[in-house]
């Protein structure tokens, strides 16, 4: 009696997974498209086993973190702060990691992930794109084994017995962990898609302590995020407070107080307590800058120890997938033969890198998103007279003189969309361009259709795009107007207060 009961247990607790093997395996479907599964960015939200979602900040967070650290706010303008006052820094910072933080082998709490179902039925024939999500905190490799199921699912639940992925974002990091691991028996097709696949830098040179903070470029990339809000008023005034030279003043004194954290070690140990416990984070770190990035994180023997099975970790996607990145694209299309990357360009990147005026898609650098594109900096080109880098037959060189495609991993299937932002159109032109590379009879380039050639540009309304031209191509700053001057001449005052009153403090506090 007692064996039947366990038997019929096990049956029962099997249910769930019944799908996988019975259904649609013995139905094979002949409509000629194989599902298309996106593996979408960072961003899932992460509950505790309560239910209850995991933030790293909420608004009661940030103001609380405001007010402590507003007493810090002389010592962060002058660049000196004590000791404590740099202890009380770091503090405050891990405040904001407190609920989502993983033990020292980068794993998370029992009970603690992402609420994502598998969906009963997908609409494939019709190119529908079914969502992947998984806990973007992670090892990559455990997330690629979820992938793994999941693709497996897709299959017998349509009837495929190859899918089409799309990567996007930290997304084409997991895609790419999951081809290393798992090979292309069952893929049909693979897009990187503003992909971080070759590094994100304002991760990698946190990691490897290669940040340069700049002052004037931190000025330009508030402007560039109050011109993306389209508001008027906000532009005014942070054109008014980036000309006027307050912003870097201001910017200049925290800046030095951030390098003297750094300096002090504080910044590296704000690091292993935190964010640098996340082994998906560190599969942002660029393969050049990893062995900096380990020797920085974990400088001594004890810490060495202590996370010995984190290092392994990061390690393994270090040498598995990242030095391979490359090769798997290059297997992708010589087994697939439907590859395509597309990324973003025109943007700033958040000043915390040590390459100022990169292009971007305002989140990942235009270079490594491309695998490879020769960029002009944001607001120049590549210079009058510029001769393509890789002569292939075609041009590659955009007709605003700032992109050389030629020499990208896949410089006939790689697209660009000038102020494209970091961001993915599911209903219109993203998911458009994947079905023409995924669906076409034919290897789909950036040759293939007027519609999509190499250089597209984003239109104000950010719902479709349209071939790049010298007529289409226009400024995309606002203007500023009379209550800009008046801001302008207000901060310029400031300013001069604000330079008093730093050079009172540190003399005082000397
Ligand atoms: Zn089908
Ligand atoms: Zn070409």
């Amino acid at each position: 009696m007692k064996k039947v009961i366990c038997i019929l247990l096990s049956v029962l607790l099997l249910c769930p997974l019944l799908p996988v093997f019975a259904s649609a395996a013995d139905k094979p479907c002949d409509c000629g498209k194989p599902p298309i599964i996106r593996v979408c960015g960072l961003g899932a939200p992460i509950f505790d086993g309560n239910g209850n979602e995991l933030k790293a900040a909420d608004g009661s967070t940030i103001v609380q973190t405001v007010a402590k650290a507003l007493p810090l706010l002389p010592g962060l303008l002058s660049g000196k702060l004590t000791a404590r006052e740099a202890e009380k820094v770091v503090e405050i910072a891990d405040g904001f990691f407190d609920s989502l933080g993983l033990d020292e082998n980068g794993d998370a709490p029992a009970g603690q992930g992402v609420h994502f179902t598998y969906p009963t039925a997908v609409d494939h024939e019709n190119g529908r794109l079914i969502n992947f999500d998984y806990d973007w905190r992670l090892d990559p490799f455990d997330s690629a084994e979820k992938l793994h199921d999941f693709v497996e699912y897709i299959k017998t639940l349509t009837g495929h017995d190859r899918v089409c992925l799309i990567g996007e974002s930290m997304g084409t990091i997991i895609m790419t962990t999951y081809l290393a691991e798992y090979g292309f028996d069952s893929v049909a097709g693979v897009i990187w898609y503003n992909g971080g696949y070759k590094g994100i830098l304002t991760c990698s040179d946190s990691f490897s302590n290669q940040n340069t903070l700049g002052a004037d470029t931190m000025g330009a990339y508030l402007k560039q995020v109050a011109a993306s809000a389209d508001s008027e008023a906000l532009y005014n005034l942070m054109s008014a407070l980036y000309d006027s030279g307050l912003l870097s003043q201001v910017f200049d004194g925290v800046l030095t107080g951030a390098y003297r954290l750094n300096d002090d070690g504080y910044l590296q140990d704000f690091l292993v307590r935190n964010i640098g416990r996340f082994p998906g984070l560190w599969s942002f770190v660029k393969y050049e800058d990893f062995d900096a990035a380990v020797d920085y994180a974990f400088p001594t023997p004890e810490l060495r120890t202590m996370y010995a099975a984190l290092i392994e970790r990061i390690t393994r996607y270090h040498d598995e997938v990242s030095a391979k990145a490359d090769e798997l694209m290059a297997q992708a299309e010589t087994l697939t033969g439907k590859v395509g990357v597309v990324c973003g360009y025109g943007s700033l990147l958040p000043p915390v890198t040590h390459e100022e005026y990169l292009q971007s898609d305002s989140v990942i650098s235009t270079r490594e998103e491309s695998n490879g594109a020769t960029c002009a900096p944001v607001g120049g080109t590549l210079g009058e007279g510029y001769r393509q880098a890789v002569a292939d037959g075609h041009n590659h060189v955009s007709p605003d003189n700032q992109i050389d495609a030629s020499t990208c991993f896949f410089p006939d299937k790689t697209w660009f969309i000038k102020y494209g932002m970091h961001s993915f159109n599911s209903d219109g032109y993203s998911a458009e361009l994947i079905r023409n590379v995924f669906f076409s009879d034919a290897p789909y380039t950036v040759f293939t259709d007027k519609a999509y050639p190499q250089f597209l540009i984003l239109d104000k309304e950010k719902e479709n795009v349209a071939p790049l031209t010298a007529a289409n191509d226009e400024s995309r700053d606002l203007q500023t107007g009379f209550g800009y001057r008046v801001l302008n001449v207000i901060f310029k005052l400031s300013a001069s207060v604000l330079g008093f009153f730093v050079r009172i403090t540190t003399a005082m506090r000397k």
